[in-house]
């Protein structure tokens, strides 16, 4: 089966997660495509895992006996911030300038400016009214079809080949109950970002930040020298973190502070916030400064008005990966097999290889080619698809004879 078919499939699936959920997986639609994928897998002769919480691993074992085994992980949900119901994908010609997707939305180059690389290229596009879900189930469709290739081409020498399709990934719980040494791999990679040519080693380092204010409440018209008013304070706290350190100011490698909710009024106050560096030890300064900008509130408006708990959530994979930059040059070299410029970019957020590669399974990630994730503007160019899957192929077949 073609890999654009595979994906056409696998996108007519609503897989969307739900944030607000607590169960597992946090919507049970998830788990139709985990059966269909479980099906294939086993129609293609692999050894087929479903893990207690439903999880899909596959395994094709060496046929050179090589000890390597390699892993591919994709995640099979969508992300809850567009719709994946009713998903209606349309395969358009790209000739330059913008593309009608419907009478009521057009799809402008001038925002989307990456699109002109793709002049001359079929395009999966969606109707304009829900996400296309690219994001993950382009990658879902390049490893299957890997596997596939392996299985229809059994002279082609390869390694342990281990599969796993998971859920929730969008909501934050992708590796939730994920078990390392029960999937049993030695290394991998997820496919699960955007360019074709991406490799991503690096992730930020995060940590969440929640500000308390207990303020107090006097009449107004005799507050003098008595009231604390919890916002002021909180507005005193918030104009000491640096203006030039919010994701709006900040690229590349440079870390931040992001106000994301502030809830209160004079006498109670909670602000919540995140904090982001790829560098270990900016990341531990921000964490001090952040504490210290309550110290000096304090200073302002009395002991014990403000307070900050602050917890950490994922830290930079690189911190592992640096011992496993094999897995990066032979993506590399993979990509430029196919002609195609490979692009090492850090995360500007988390990657579920960051969990597994500190839970001992290192896994960069690696480009799906498509564009535009959680929008009604996804798009992916079918050649980017198709030349995944080679580089998946080409990746793979590199691990049979290593040692
Ligand atoms: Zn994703």
């Amino acid at each position: 089966m073609a890999v654009l078919d595979r994906f056409l499939r696998y996108v007519s699936y609503d897989t969307q997660s739900d944030e607000n959920s607590e169960t597992s997986p946090s919507t049970e639609k998830q788990l139709e495509l985990l059966k269909l994928l479980e099906k294939e897998l086993k129609e293609l002769g692999i050894t087929v895992k479903v893990t207690d919480h439903g999880y899909v691993f596959g395994t094709l074992p060496s046929n050179v006996g090589s000890n390597v085994k390699i892993a591919f992980i994709a995640h099979t949900d969508t992300s809850p911030a567009a719709s994946g119901e009713n998903v209606k994908p349309q395969i358009i010609r790209y000739t330059g300038g913008e593309v009608k997707l419907s009478d009521e939305v057009v799809f402008l180059e001038k925002s989307f400016p990456e699109i002109n690389a793709y002049v001359g290229q079929d395009i999966v596009f969606t109707d304009g009214t829900t996400l296309l879900g690219a994001d993950d189930k382009a990658g879902v469709a390049e490893i299957m079809s890997m596997l596939e290739y392996f299985v229809n081409n059994p002279h082609i020498p390869r390694p342990e080949i281990k599969v796993a399709f998971t859920y929730d990934e969008e909501v934050g719980r992708g590796t939730e109950h994920f078990n390392v040494s029960e999937f049993g791999a030695d290394f991998g990679y997820t496919v699960d970002g955007g360019v074709i040519g991406e490799i991503s080693y690096e992730n930020f380092n995060a940590a969440s930040g929640v500000l308390t204010v207990k303020g107090l409440s006097v009449h107004p018209g005799e507050a003098y020298g008595k009231m604390i008013n919890a916002v002021d304070a909180f507005d005193y706290f918030h104009s000491l973190l640096p203006e030039n350190e919010r994701p709006v100011s900040t690229k590349d490698h440079e870390g931040f502070y992001m106000i994301d909710e502030v809830k209160g009024d004079l006498e109670n106050l909670t602000a919540k916030y995140i904090i982001r560096d790829h560098d270990k030890e900016k990341f531990q300064a921000k964490k001090a400064y952040f504490e210290k900008c309550a110290e000096e509130t304090n200073k302002k408006f009395g002991v014990g008005v403000a307070s900050v708990k602050v917890k950490d959530s994922y830290y930079n994979m690189k911190e592992i990966l640096s011992e496993y930059m094999h897995l990066v040059k032979t993506a590399e070299n993979a990509f430029k097999k196919e002609g195609v410029k490979p692009l090492i970019l850090p995360i500007r957020g988390g990657t579920d290889g960051a969990h597994l590669s500190f839970e001992g399974l290192p896994c960069p990630n690696l480009s799906t080619g498509g564009h535009n994730f959680h929008g009604r503007f996804e798009y992916i160019p079918v050649p980017s698809l198709e030349k995944m899957v080679k580089v998946l192929v080409d990746i793979a077949s590199s691990y049979a004879l290593w040692k």
